[in-house]
């Protein structure tokens, strides 16, 4: 059985099929530019380039291009569209509704659509996405998987914020927490790959990329994550500020003549690992500008540590200690440097890194043998995850959890 995925942005879709027997990828492409000149698709199957420049107004025609790609006789994938059996659609917000993923249904889109105030960049196009399917296969099956579903299982007191109670019940105000297909997938493959009984394990995730968040996964199920109702809230991010006194917005707004949405956007868009450092988003640039003696790329660096390290004391005194600490995503799988600076003085807490052990970028434990905390690193793969929900629901079976 082939799956297809498709995570679908405001411009852009990308995309796999993944053939289910043996959980092979057999082609994975990017359609950019919907909707904006120079639409274009590139798409790689086995070594072979598919790339096209094309009007493309709507994810509709984005859609058609990518089946043009995936039928493509000599650099295409399969022979007709028939052979994917179903669509499984990355979906960013499912709000308190969605604690698992579903086949899409009217009612799942009308669900989808009533949590776009809190999803307003990505819910529009996940819908787009999927309904640009429902059009051009409209005899395939679509599924949803969202972010936020993974963290439904977080206790009240850990999703609220202490504002009025009426503004949870009205404005459905409180932490969703995102990235939850990642923390959901490494944490499940941290104790099959250190031998941990889920059912009672303490593990904390560490999601390191571009967004970042930790999450405190106690028995398999998430206890606690750093971001909130929107995926501003926790670390130090690539360009967003992560949790701050939202004392900081009035003052800025009212400094700066800004709106709060011009605010919002700053915050989102141009602080973080960029806006302290001057210099990029970009870990790499940040390790390159530090090692260089950059007081600015080194402050921001120590900011992200420091955030790290205070997410990891926090939610270890949540579970009462803490069996794993996992690494993953771009800067977590990549970076030694920085995990070897977040691990530091951690031997209280019974966590020590083996510096040789470190140097890895694979699946692998990087702590000490006798550590009791094992650190390891777990390559995320959302993707698999999204195929894996998408065939059992597809095809009757439960879904793992
Ligand atoms: P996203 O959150 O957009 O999926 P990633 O998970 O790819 O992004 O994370 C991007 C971050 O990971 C960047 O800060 C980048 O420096 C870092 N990163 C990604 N790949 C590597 C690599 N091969 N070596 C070092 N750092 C990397």
């Amino acid at each position: 059985m082939k799956v297809l995925i498709l995570n679908a942005g405001s411009s852009s879709l990308k995309y796999q099929l993944i053939d289910m027997n043996g959980e092979k990828i057999l082609a994975k492409g990017l359609v950019e530019r919907i909707g904006i000149d120079g639409s274009r698709i590139n798409q790689k199957v086995d070594g072979k380039v598919f790339e096209a420049t094309a009007p493309m107004k709507t994810h509709t025609e984005g859609i058609q291009w990518m089946l043009r790609a995936l039928t493509d006789p000599e650099k295409g994938a399969v022979t007709t569209m028939d052979e994917i059996s179903a669509v499984g659609h990355r979906v960013l917000h499912g709000g308190e509704r969605f604690t698992a993923s579903v086949k899409v249904s009217e009612e799942v889109k009308d669900a989808i659509r009533d949590n776009i105030p809190l999803g307003p960049l990505h819910n529009p196009a996940n819908l787009m996405g999927i309904e640009a399917c429902e059009k051009v296969m409209p005899a395939t099956p679509n599924v949803a998987v969202f972010d936020t579903a993974f963290h439904q299982t977080m206790p009240k007191k850990a999703y609220l914020y202490g504002v009025p109670m009426e503004y949870y019940k009205k404005l459905h105000i409180r932490r969703y927490g995102f990235h939850g297909t990642s923390h959901r997938y490494v944490s499940k493959r941290a104790c099959e790959f250190l031998g941990l009984d889920r059912a009672h394990s303490r593990i904390i995730t560490c999601h390191l990329g571009n967004g970042s968040s930790l999450a405190a996964v106690l028995n398999g199920k998430c206890l606690d994550t750093s971001m909130g109702i929107s995926p501003l809230e926790g670390v130090l991010m690539g360009t967003r500020s992560g949790s701050l006194d939202p004392a900081v917005v009035q003052f800025i707004a009212n400094n700066e003549r800004m709106s709060v949405d011009e605010v919002l956007s700053l915050l989102n868009k141009k602080s973080g690992l960029l806006g302290v450092s001057g210099i990029s988003s970009d870990m790499r640039d940040i390790d390159a500008a530090a090692d260089a003696g950059d007081p600015n790329a080194t402050i921001a660096r120590d900011m992200l540590v420091w955030g790290i390290r205070k997410y990891i004391g926090a939610y270890a005194a949540e579970m009462n200690g803490v069996d794993a600490i996992v690494f993953t995503a771009g800067i977590g799988e990549n970076n030694t440097t920085l995990r070897a600076m977040v691990m530091k003085d951690f031997d209280y807490l019974g966590a020590k890194l083996d510096p040789d052990k470190n140097k890895t970028r694979e699946e692998a434990v990087i702590s000490t043998d006798d550590s009791t905390v094992k650190v390891c690193v777990i390559p995320t793969n959302e993707e698999l995850v999204i195929a894996r929900d998408t065939l059992a629901i597809v095809t009757g079976q439960p879904i793992a959890d």
